[in-house]
């Protein structure tokens, strides 16, 4: 996760560059782009860092002297005990009966582009009388305001949509939390963990409600590519598959 802050760091010193040609040769204009862009990366760098629980300074040279093993997802957890597979009929049939619902989007969601049809799921859950909330992570998919910006374009409420802060309290009351695409925002080892890479990392407590749904395709870690043992959890039940293909089939379990 620390190479997109890197990236914005160094795009970052090409607008302070272009700022101190722009002094130099005495034009305005290229003084001003540059301060600009110079201090869009700074800021960009900045919340992606807040996000993680990460100076800066660790981000940049955390890595020296390393083989990064941390980061790398051992064999273990993919070979632990059997998870709990369910289908979308059985995920359908247990949100039917749920009183609270909290989506929680990453990534996956974003590749999938299944914003529009987790939008029709909880319009449907809400006429069957269940509060539906979206809970955002600071750095949930690749770019901060990521999941912001596809459940506007899917014209999800602005009330249902909560930040990490506010929502997590909230977990404990929930019946039922739906990780869609969403892996590491959500892994209890940044709490418990200190060997691992996103140890420190704020994450969203899904495992405290009362049911948690992840979807995604198979077993595979996330972008900091650490095991996540959420999947084993007796409360966790897993729906493999692609975002937008296992909701669509919720939305139809739930319209028959
Ligand atoms: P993750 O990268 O942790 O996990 C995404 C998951 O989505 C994967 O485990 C993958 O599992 C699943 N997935 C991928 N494609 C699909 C699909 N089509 N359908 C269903 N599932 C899919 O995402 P999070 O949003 O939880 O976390 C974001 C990560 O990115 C954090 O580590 C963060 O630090 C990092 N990051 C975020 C930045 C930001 O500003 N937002 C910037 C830089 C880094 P599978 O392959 O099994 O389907």
């Amino acid at each position: 996760a620390d190479m997109p802050v890197v990236v914005s760091m160094l795009n970052s010193y090409s607008g302070w560059a272009a700022a101190g040609i722009g002094f130099t040769i005495g034009n305005l204009l290229l003084i001003v782009t540059g301060s600009l862009v110079g201090a869009s990366g700074a800021i960009l760098s900045y919340i992606m860092c807040k996000g993680m629980n990460r100076s800066i300074i660790n981000v940049l040279l955390g890595g020296f002297g390393t083989d990064g093993g941390a980061a790398v997802a051992g064999p273990g957890a993919a070979d632990r005990a059997p998870v709990k597979a369910g289908s979308p009929e059985d995920a359908a049939f247990i949100m039917k009966n749920a009183q609270k619902i909290i989506v929680v989007p990453g990534y996956g969601m974003a590749v999938a582009q299944a914003q529009q049809v987790v939008r029709e799921m909880a319009d449907l859950l809400k006429k069957e009388g269940a509060e539906v909330s979206y809970a955002i992570h600071p750095v949930a998919g690749r770019m901060p305001g990521h999941m912001n910006v596809l459940l506007a374009e899917a014209n999800v409420p602005y009330d249902e949509v909560k930040e990490l802060e506010e929502i997590n309290p909230e977990f404990a009351d929930a019946d039922v939390a739906y990780v869609i695409g969403a892996n590491d925002v959500t892994n209890p080892a940044a709490k418990t963990d200190k060997s691992s890479a996103i140890y420190g990392m704020p994450i969203l407590d899904v495992e405290r409600a009362k049911t948690v749904f992840f979807v995604k395709r198979g077993m595979a870690s996330g972008y900091a590519g650490v095991d996540n043992e959420l999947f084993f959890r007796p409360n966790t039940m897993m729906l493999f598959g692609d975002a937008k293909k296992v909701t669509q089939e919720i939305v139809q379990s739930l319209q028959r």
